[in-house]
């Protein structure tokens, strides 16, 4: 095991996949080629600019996928959210007192580094928090239910550790 401070860039982002993906992403970063396939790979970027867009957009897919589920008290972009432990948004239920009442209040927080990303990543960070609104943990039912929303899930989670890395190589 190697300690996280020796491990290159592309491994602390690609943790648990593969060395030979960890391998490849390390290269396209040495070869400084990592930006230009993140901009061929998506060329499309979006238009979810505001919390109130944002709110929209969660909407739009909640309905499509879980019909059923509470409504979202909160949906919005948080410039506080750390990337790396944050990234992948943020979920929260809070229990509030209100009368003699305990009622559930459900967020959905995007770190707001996801305006300017591109637009399937938006999509697949939203699917993730959405699913969470049925499952708490990142176990095969929440993965399977992101994988409903968005078919292409796991390929897209591994694309925004590349995006995510890139940006830290760009800084
Ligand atoms: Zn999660």
């Amino acid at each position: 095991m190697t300690s996280p401070h020796l491990a290159s860039p592309a491994a602390r982002y690609l943790a648990g996949y593969p060395p030979e993906l960890i391998a490849q992403a390390d290269a396209l970063c040495t070869e400084g080629r990592l930006a230009g396939y993140l901009e061929r790979r998506f060329p499309e970027r979006h238009e979810v600019r505001s919390d109130g867009a944002l709110f929209s957009y969660v909407n739009e897919l909640k309905t499509r996928h879980l019909r059923n589920a509470e409504p979202l008290n909160f949906v919005g972009y948080d410039a506080k959210l750390r990337v790396l432990q944050h990234a992948l948004g943020t979920h929260t239920r809070r229990t509030q007192v209100q009368g003699s009442k305990l009622k559930m209040r459900r967020e959905i927080r995007v770190a707001t580094l996801f305006k300017d990303a591109p637009a399937a990543l938006l999509r697949m960070i939203v699917v993730h928090e959405l699913a969470h609104l049925r499952e708490l943990e990142h176990n095969k039912a929440f993965y399977k239910l992101c994988q409903h929303m968005e078919p292409d899930y796991f390929q897209l989670e591994f694309d925004l550790r590349l995006y995510l890395l890139s940006l830290e190589e760009s800084r």
